[in-house]
């Protein structure tokens, strides 16, 4: 038997010319090779209409506004996934979005599960009665979907 083809739209390995074409040039410089755009400057940073936040390279839905809260760091803050394994975590030693003093530099990378790009980082000073969670997410990795304006249905 030959292997299982992986469907157009299930592939994501692109190479680095056709993420470029994809993407601007910052989003390119964020989602594949792991920036951080600079804090407060984001467009989704101060965004509070309900909807969903997608990853801007595959589409692939990841947060929803309802989990979104305001963390007083600059970037879009989330206290939980919008399905379980949406993201990818790995450990992350290297510099660049500041992680909190309390958890001694060290941070979690969140990663697209389905693309493999990069979205921001995860740490652990969440609202507590959330789950204590805060995925720490650049702007310019995801793109907002309104929701549409629910009717709702009386039976
Ligand atoms: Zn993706």
């Amino acid at each position: 038997m030959d292997k299982i083809q992986k469907t157009e739209e299930e592939s994501f390995d692109k190479t680095q010319d056709e993420w470029k074409k994809i993407l601007s040039p910052e989003e390119y410089k964020v989602l594949r090779e792991k920036g951080t755009e600079p804090p407060f400057v984001g467009k989704y940073v101060n965004m509070h209409e309900d909807g969903a936040y997608h990853c801007r390279a595959c589409g692939a839905p990841l947060f929803s506004s309802d989990t979104k809260f305001d963390s007083g760091t600059g970037w879009p803050s989330f206290y939980d996934l919008m399905h379980n394994g949406a993201v990818e975590l790995k450990e992350d030693d290297s510099l660049g979005m500041p992680a909190s003093p309390s958890l001694g530099g060290k941070r979690t990378e969140v990663n697209c599960a389905r693309c493999g790009s990069h979205l921001g980082h995860l740490f652990d000073d969440g609202p507590e009665d959330k789950g204590g969670k805060r995925y720490c997410i650049n702007s310019c990795s995801l793109n907002f979907k309104s929701a549409p304006a629910e009717t709702p249905e009386k039976k």
